[in-house]
């Protein structure tokens, strides 16, 4: 077993180097990993992605390399937290099978006990007292290992039920912004990979929102930063009112928000854009211990549909662009790619 692995490894890792050479691609760790992963066929996602750079003949230069492997191989702090939970969830799991094989085992060696008992209580040799007797020893033994093993089950079903509300935690603190609730900036990368993916596989069209408040800092400065804290809030609930099921809502950073529109194209993202702007024009809020309404910022946005086997990061670069002529054009509107 461990030897087929080696040879399994060492085929992966001459691919990985065959691979590099002949794109030209400068062996160093990183990219290594990546093609290693490829020819180890583990990882869909980063197969699709290659594959269908290679067959949009794109060269694997420097920024696409750097941009699969931020794609494809950086974890955060909350996934290998995750990653701890889940373990000590494994590892428990495990004890409690061990306990379960353990008790069957028991059970099935009292049944052989009281198995031998019914052929000797036929036999005229075997005084019925002592045979009473074993049976009565036996039976003891047996509930008082049921009542460590009972004990034994109850202490890890309590350990599985802590974990499970630590898993939960750990897993909406990985994924929602804390502020605003929307995804954070890390669920917005996993999901727009993920979102990628599935257009390629579909052929849909999936477009990219990139959505900046305007003159923020002003707003901070005239009202506070709480203030500033509730309207971001606000921006973050009416943009998770203003799309479906499927799309996504996230604080890409700062008072800067993106949202991942898949099967629509360029126009609809553009007239889910207006939308927005629109409803959060309607918006009206006034802070606690004053009565005066907030003049309520307006937004600047980007649209980009993705081009299949693009790298993520130049499409985020795309929409940041249409989001950048937006701010120059005057703000408070929507730019497309
Ligand atoms: P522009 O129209 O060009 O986008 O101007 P702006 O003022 O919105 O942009 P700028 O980048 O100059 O300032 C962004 C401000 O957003 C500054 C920063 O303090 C504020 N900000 C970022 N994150 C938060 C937050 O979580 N809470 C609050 N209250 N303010 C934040
Ligand atoms: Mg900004
Ligand atoms: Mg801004």
């Amino acid at each position: 077993m461990y030897l087929e692995r080696i040879v399994e490894a060492r085929d992966h890792a001459g691919a990985a180097i065959d691979s590099m050479r002949r794109s030209v691609i400068p062996p160093t760790p990183q990219n290594f990993a990546i093609w290693y992963e490829y020819h180890a066929g583990q990882n869909a996602g980063l197969n699709r992605m290659i594959d269908v750079i290679i067959s949009n003949d794109r060269p694997f230069d420097e920024q696409v390399m750097q941009d699969l492997y931020a794609d494809f191989f950086t974890s955060s702090k909350e996934e290998l937290a995750l990653h701890h939970v889940s373990v000590r969830v494994g590892n428990t799991l495990d004890e409690v099978m061990g306990l379960i094989a353990t008790a069957t085992s028991d059970a099935a060696r009292y049944g052989a006990t009281l198995q031998d008992a019914s052929s000797a209580i036929v036999s005229p040799i075997n005084p019925l007292a002592a045979l009473i007797e074993r049976l009565l020893a036996d039976a003891r033994d047996m509930a008082r290992r049921s009542e460590r093993l009972g004990n034994r089950l109850q202490q890890s079903v309590q350990t599985i039920k802590t974990l499970e509300t630590t898993l939960a935690d750990a897993r909406r603190d990985a994924t929602i912004d804390g502020l605003t609730e929307v995804s954070n900036r890390r669920a917005f990368d996993t999901i727009l990979r993920e979102t990628a993916g599935d257009a390629m596989n579909s052929g849909d069209d999936l477009s990219l929102l990139m959505i900046d408040i305007d003159h923020f800092k002003r707003l901070n400065d005239t009202w506070g930063h709480q203030t500033g804290d509730d309207v971001l809030r606000l921006v973050a609930a009416t943009l998770r009112q203003c799309i479906r099921g499927q799309d996504t809502a996230a604080r890409y950073g700062g008072e800067e928000f993106a949202l991942i529109l898949p099967a629509t194209p360029l126009e609809g993202a553009v007239e889910v854009g207006n939308h927005i702007r629109l409803a959060c024009a309607k918006l009206q809020f006034v802070p606690l211990g004053t009565d005066q309404p907030v003049d309520m910022p307006t937004l600047s946005i980007g649209a980009a549909c993705y081009d299949p086997g693009e790298a993520l990061a130049n499409w985020i670069r795309r929409a940041d662009s249409a989001l950048y002529r937006a701010k120059h054009g005057g703000r408070n509107c929507v730019m497309s790619d």
